[in-house]
């Protein structure tokens, strides 16, 4: 989903969450950077057969696979440049790891062209890791971030030409990975968001969407001690969490990736517990 103001929101955020200040200006400078480059990307939105359609909802398949989004690679390579700049300056490991990325890059070891082709093969960049020994998880933020306006420009044609409703699954209508954060709106009504098309659909209240339980006994949450518009959605039957933001006690239209960002102290806590994320954030949790 593309966000507007993005400045605004973020500020305000910081506001209400003045310890997570400084990841917050940095996503703030990565999504305004984003935005700009959305303007000249150009996308050719993938087909979806029609045999696709008809069995999307009757079946439950999504209606494309992760690797046939279109990616614009030109403009996703010349934004890896930029979120390059951007992040150097950003902490100590990322200012390391983008220094082992661009001594690649200079002596032409490191492909950028194969590398956002290859975005959705998680051997293929744990390989390139590897081999150059940069970390995994900023090497992912940054191809990740570096295709993000594609993806989003997929995902408004794809939604447009589609209807999805009555989905209600834990997985995403379109791509089909799993949701990263949840929200109930002014009327209570549960949604989840994709951790990789940033989709969001809607879903059952009361279901695990990893393992689809609904036994109330095995569902448990709890609060974040002085945010009580967030909480953490515990299953015991897979051990699974997800975190979710209820917007009937806040005042504005909640912006998941940030509410995910501001509720990292609830990852930690949570997998103190004993609980797993599955989709990881890209913050490494
Ligand atoms: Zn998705
Ligand atoms: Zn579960």
């Amino acid at each position: 989903m593309r966000h507007t103001n993005i400045e605004q929101q973020i500020t305000n955020y910081i506001k209400l969450f003045p310890s997570y200040e400084k990841i917050l200006n940095f996503f703030k400078e990565i999504t305004i950077e984003q935005n700009k480059y959305i303007e000249d990307t150009k996308i050719i939105p993938p087909d979806i057969k029609k045999s696709l359609k008809e069995i999307h909802l009757k079946e439950g398949f999504p209606l494309i696979d992760k690797r046939d989004f279109f990616i614009d690679i030109n403009s996703s390579i010349n934004l890896f440049d930029s979120l390059c700049n951007i992040s150097r300056n950003a902490n100590e490991k990322l200012r390391i790891n983008i220094q082992y990325i661009e001594d690649a890059l200079s002596i032409n070891a490191l492909n950028p062209r194969e590398i956002m082709r290859n975005f959705f093969d998680d051997l293929y960049i744990e390989k390139i890791a590897g081999e150059f020994d940069i970390d995994l998880t900023v090497l992912k933020f940054l191809i990740y971030e570096s295709i993000k306006p594609s993806i989003i420009l997929n995902v408004e044609k794809i939604s447009k030409e589609n209807e999805i409703k009555n989905w209600y699954k834990g997985y995403c209508p379109i791509c089909g990975s799993i949701p990263d954060i949840s929200k109930l709106d002014r009327d209570g009504k549960r949604f989840l968001k994709c951790s990789f098309c940033n989709f969001i659909w809607q879903s059952e209240r009361l279901k695990c969407p990893f393992c689809d339980n609904t036994d109330n006994k095995k569902l448990r949450y709890f609060y974040a001690e002085d945010h009580e518009e967030y909480r953490v959605d515990l299953c015991d039957n897979c051990n699974q969490y997800i975190k979710t933001v209820d917007s009937r006690k806040i005042n504005y239209d909640p912006f998941l990736s940030v509410d995910d960002i501001v509720t990292i102290h609830l990852d930690i806590i949570a997998q103190e517990k004993g609980y797993k994320r599955p989709a990881s954030s890209l913050w490494g949790l």
